[in-house]
């Protein structure tokens, strides 16, 4: 019997060291991304990104969505905008991140949202309850998804490497479910990898920056990775 046990244990202990050494490092690395970002010339950090495919929120047609699509859109709807939620980007504490919004971009335009930086592929995830409105390519925004959460606000992932295979337009996810990976597409290609996190409500732009207050926490970390296995 103690042989046996010990040989469970012996061979589960690798898998376990990897996953807590992959947790740990995913996290350290954040700050060192961060400060090879900050040591790069300005030129090469700063994107270029252009206004944003913007979703025609009130022209958008939800005849295509199913009817639990537009349930889950209703009951949104009727909740208030969540004003503090989880750095949607996995590993990335509320610290490491900056306040990018207004900074200048060419043709004097003014950045309408938050850069997050990480390593390219890192995983990025919904911070709250919401259904996946768009998942399209764009000329500015690359790579990018559109969710809609409470409060009917538009949340916009732009310059993915690649979106969930499984996310489909219509679907009704919970806050933690994977939504696809940090990349540099569209109008930020050549820059350090990082997401684009827009919001949009009925009276426009707004600045994502004082929402990312806390770090996933375990609901989410489980939302996580069903929506990652299942
Ligand atoms: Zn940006």
């Amino acid at each position: 019997m103690r042989y046996t046990v010990m040989m469970i244990f012996l061979k589960y202990t690798p898998y376990i060291l990897v996953f807590i050494f992959t947790i740990s490092t995913s996290a350290l690395l954040i700050p060192h991304s961060t400060d090879a970002a900050m040591l790069r010339p300005v030129s090469d950090t700063v994107d270029t990104e252009g206004e944003s495919e913007e979703i025609e929120d009130e022209d958008r047609d939800e005849g295509d969505l199913s009817s639990s699509s537009r349930k889950a859109l209703r009951e949104l709807a009727k909740r208030e905008p969540i004003e503090s939620h989880a750095v949607p980007v996995f590993g990335v504490f509320p610290l490491n991140v900056t306040d990018t919004w207004g900074d200048a971009r060419s043709n004097d335009r003014t950045h309408e949202g938050t850069d997050i930086f990480a390593t390219r592929n890192t995983i990025l995830f919904s911070p709250f309850d919401g259904v996946v409105r768009r998942i399209d390519t764009g000329e500015n925004g690359g790579l990018h998804v559109y969710i809609t959460g409470p409060g009917s606000e538009n949340y916009y992932f732009a310059h993915l490497e690649s979106v969930n295979p499984k996310l489909d337009e219509g679907d009704v996810i919970k806050a933690g479910h994977f939504i696809g990976r940090v990349g540099d597409s569209g109008n930020a290609v050549g820059t350090s990898p990082h997401l684009h996190l827009g919001i949009y409500t009925r009276e426009g732009a707004i600045n994502p920056f004082p929402r990312l207050k806390r770090f996933i926490n375990g609901t989410e970390i489980r939302n996580l990775v069903n929506s990652i296995i299942s």
